[in-house]
């Protein structure tokens, strides 16, 4: 059998492991390939790309590798999480390979710390490594190949077989192809074909459109010229670091122990802004080891089964919702009765458990007397702003917004009142899949 895999990233690079594990129970005769203009690890974590690019996954929360999770029946390759094999064999591979970066990963490897970020470009090392490593473990009935180049089409010829055409020209027949593409690469919209076409016309202005940070020609960004940063999500912090750090820049500690910049001259002058105005709020600092996450009460398989099961097989969007929500307000109700800590001033166990039985967890929380500036309140989490946005000095509001944030954020995502309560909604993804799987 031909197995063709189009992309090289962490979910190709997944779904070869298991594809081996699996070929140890049949000798037929198996090739499988992958397909990627960029190196094995993929576009998102290219291990040529400019290190000052950071993951936003805590280095311990990182695996290519299954884990006990998987049925012990399966075979399966077992080995070192992103962070343990940075500490362990990584300096090795580094050193023995030709990576351009190679310096840097090792500076890197040096300061790593499981509850920090480290570059995207290091994670494709590990990904390079951990293919590298699937040839120990290739039964004698299966080859596999990278070959670095783009898949333009995949066609039909009969029912279990494609052919599948490269950018070379080539093609190859495949009786099963694997599309991972990662984020697409998308169009510009009518308004940002405006602004490109508005730059082409006028000297002097630059217009970059959305996409890949690292790709991104922000060289072409003057030095002390203003530059507009549309959006405040994630992409954003890659521009940031890219102009500041990436610049030459670096922090400093004042004697209070508080980071200031120190800049190298070379910044241009960012003015940014997003139609809400502020950006995400902070991740929790990491207390999860692992695969540890939170276990809902709420938000249950076994519940979004029950009210299908009473529902002709259907399940609404308000009753989904309306658990996510109260998975949310218990667990930060959880949180703020151990952030008061030996001031709490009622009995805990109760008034969990009337919570537990509350189809309206803040108005139970009101009637218990919790003061109302730690209601879970999602009109001021979502629009923290509110409806005066023009009243208030924004300066002075976002300086103590970021503070409150940060300072709620600092106490670690599974204890933060707020970071906390948030940070749930990543461990409960199973319950969405399953949802999904079940249609
Ligand atoms: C800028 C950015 C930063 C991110 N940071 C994080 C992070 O810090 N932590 C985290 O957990 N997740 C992060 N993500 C999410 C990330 O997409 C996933 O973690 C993960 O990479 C998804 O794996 P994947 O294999 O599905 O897709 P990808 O990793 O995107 O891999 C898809 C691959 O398919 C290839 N491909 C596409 N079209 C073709 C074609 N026609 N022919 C051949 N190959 C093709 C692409 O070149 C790419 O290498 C980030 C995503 C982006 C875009």
């Amino acid at each position: 059998m031909n197995i063709v895999l189009v992309g090289a990233g962490p979910r190709n690079l997944s779904l070869l492991e298991r594809l081996l594990a699996h070929a140890q129970r049949t000798d037929e005769e198996t090739t499988i390939t992958l397909f990627d203009p960029f190196p094995i690890g993929g576009r998102v974590w290219n291990p040529d790309q400019d290190p000052t690019f950071l993951m936003n996954t805590v280095t311990q929360q990182l695996t290519l590798f299954t884990d006990p999770s998987v049925a012990k029946s399966a075979t399966g390759v077992f080995g070192p999480t992103f962070y343990e094999w940075a500490i362990t064999v990584g300096p090795e591979f580094i050193q023995s390979h030709n990576f351009k970066n190679a310096a840097i990963f090792l500076d890197e490897i040096a300061r790593i710390n499981p509850n920090r970020f480290t570059s995207r470009a290091l994670f494709g090392v590990y990904a390079q490594w951990f293919y590298e490593n699937l040839g120990n473990y290739r039964p004698k009935n299966v080859q596999f190949a990278y070959l670095r180049k783009a898949v333009i089409d995949v066609q039909q010829t009969a029912p279990h077989m494609f052919k599948v055409l490269l950018e070379d020209g080539s093609t190859v027949d495949a009786e099963q192809v694997v599309m991972a593409l990662g984020n697409a690469d998308e169009a510009n919209t009518n308004e940002e074909q405006g602004f490109a076409d508005f730059t082409a016309q006028h000297t002097g202005l630059t217009y970059v459109p959305a996409g890949h940070p690292a790709e991104a020609r922000l060289d072409t960004v003057p030095d002390n010229e203003p530059v507009i940063l549309r959006g405040l999500g994630l992409n954003f912090f890659d521009y940031i670091a890219k102009l500041t750090v990436g610049r030459g820049g670096h922090f400093a500690r004042d004697r209070a122990g508080e980071l200031y910049y120190v800049p190298s001259g070379k910044e241009p002058k960012m003015i940014a802004g997003s139609r809400k105005g502020l950006p995400m709020h902070a991740r929790g600092l990491n207390q999860k080891k692992d695969a540890e996450s939170h276990r809902p009460i709420f938000f249950t398989a076994g519940n979004i089964d029950r009210f299908a099961r009473e529902n002709n097989g259907k399940v609404t969007y308000d009753f989904f919702f309306n658990l996510i929500e109260k998975e949310m307000n218990y667990k930060h109700y959880q949180n703020v009765i151990s952030d008061f800590g030996l001031t709490w001033p009622f009995n805990a166990a109760e008034f969990l458990e009337a919570l537990r039985h509350s189809a309206n967890l803040n108005a139970t929380a009101r009637e218990w007397g919790v003061p109302d500036e730690y209601i879970m309140n999602w009109d001021r989490i979502l629009n923290p702003l509110g409806e005066s946005a023009e009243a208030v000095d924004y300066n002075e509001f976002m300086v103590k917004y970021l503070t409150w944030d940060i300072n709620d954020a600092l106490k670690g995502n599974v204890d933060a009142p707020y970071a906390g309560a948030f940070d749930m909604l990543r461990d409960v993804r199973p319950v969405i899949r399953h949802y999904l799987d079940a249609g």
